[in-house]
């Protein structure tokens, strides 16, 4: 598991994903889009790249490369735009339930099954 740095009294809920497509909202990179390489971590995949000169190495050691999820938004596939995640909660026989992520406009659901 990645290591995710959440203040206890504040329980925040990461809802990112690997492979989703997210948009930067703040920072440098802010109107890029890509994808979320790592979960937790919000690697964004422009951001990698090797610079032998800085002793910099491609991939999750990567100074730059980790993006707060406050900045990132997901990327509705239904609407093609960069949405604030509803859940949807499925009741399953034996009392159980499931919860699906869906964009908060127009409803598609953001996960693959
Ligand atoms: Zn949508």
């Amino acid at each position: 598991m990645a290591i995710a740095k959440i203040k206890p009294a504040e329980p925040v809920r990461i809802d990112l994903k690997k492979e989703d497509t997210v948009k930067v909202m703040s920072g440098r990179d802010s109107g890029k889009t890509g994808r979320v390489l790592v979960e937790h971590v919000m690697m964004v995949k422009r951001h990698t790249r090797p610079n032998p000169a800085k002793q910099i190495k491609g991939g999750i050691a990567e100074r730059e490369s980790p993006i707060a999820a406050s900045n990132v938004m997901i990327v509705c596939p239904g609407c093609n735009k960069a949405v604030r995640i509803a859940h949807h909660v499925d009741q399953l026989p034996g009392g159980k339930t499931r919860r699906t992520r869906v964009c908060r406009k127009c409803g598609a659901a953001l996960d693959k099954k």
